[in-house]
């Protein structure tokens, strides 16, 4: 089962995906995920994309198409999420080309409808931990008291990104209506998409997601 997670920053697809990796098996495709460690490892390409992103802008087609090509040639048993990709009608275009020439096919598109306001506070209450990308909130989800992950136990290590302040945001909310938006159609009038409310306890839209994949399981 090949599933994408469309919506803005914020909306949880992260913490969704990495749900589903722990209880399917699926594998997680984060294009952002993949961009930040080729910046934090300073490969030439990551170098070349890190100002792009702090700034809350989109990179090429070309480099995120690539890093999806890659990937796509090895498989995966348990399927793909698409994480953050595609964003612009051009990625999804590529996607579509992808997918058919590596013989998989495309199960659901799943829009997680957050409102802009919860957004902004998601987002800059948000940090992570270094040793496993647990989110925490420091309104909903406080980093522990003790300094240590509750998941994987790494004490001290939790980090902000550099694009999640109030001005990058205002650029990634305005990069999503503009390019990635469009995608809800696209997908719609290809009769691949479901509407989600991403604004329910995390376990609830787990729940919704479940549901989803149920129905695309009967459908294929
Ligand atoms: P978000 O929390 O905004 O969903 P991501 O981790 O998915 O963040 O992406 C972070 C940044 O990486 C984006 O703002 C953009 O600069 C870049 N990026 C990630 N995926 C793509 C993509 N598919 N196309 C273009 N740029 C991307
Ligand atoms: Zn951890």
């Amino acid at each position: 089962m090949n599933i994408i997670l469309l919506g803005p920053p914020g909306a949880g697809k992260g913490t969704q995906a990495r749900h589903l990796v722990e209880t399917r098996g699926m594998v997680q495709l984060s294009t952002g995920d993949m961009l930040r460690e080729a910046k934090d490892s300073g490969t030439e390409m990551g170098n070349r994309v890190s100002d792009v992103m702090a700034k809350g802008e989109l990179v090429t087609d070309e480099i995120v198409i690539g890093l999806i090509r890659e990937k796509l040639e090895h498989g995966a048993e348990g399927g793909f999420i698409f994480d953050g990709f595609p964003r612009t009608l051009a990625q999804a275009d590529a996607l579509g080309a992808l997918l058919e020439t590596t013989g998989n096919i495309l199960d659901a598109v799943i829009e997680m409808e957050v409102d802009d306001t919860a957004l902004v506070e998601r987002i800059t209450a948000r940090s992570t931990c270094g040793g496993c990308g647990e989110v925490y909130n420091d309104k909903t989800k406080p980093i522990p008291a003790d300094g240590r992950c509750t998941n994987c136990g790494k004490e001290n290590d939790f980090k902000r990104r550099a694009d999640d302040n109030e001005e990058s945001l205002k650029t990634r909310l305005m990069e999503y209506y503009k390019k990635t938006s469009p995608l809800i159609g696209y997908y719609y009038a290809k009769g691949q998409l479901t509407k989600i409310n991403g604004l329910g306890e995390i376990e609830n839209v787990q729940a919704a997601i479940s549901d989803v994949l149920a129905v695309a399981k009967s459908n294929s």
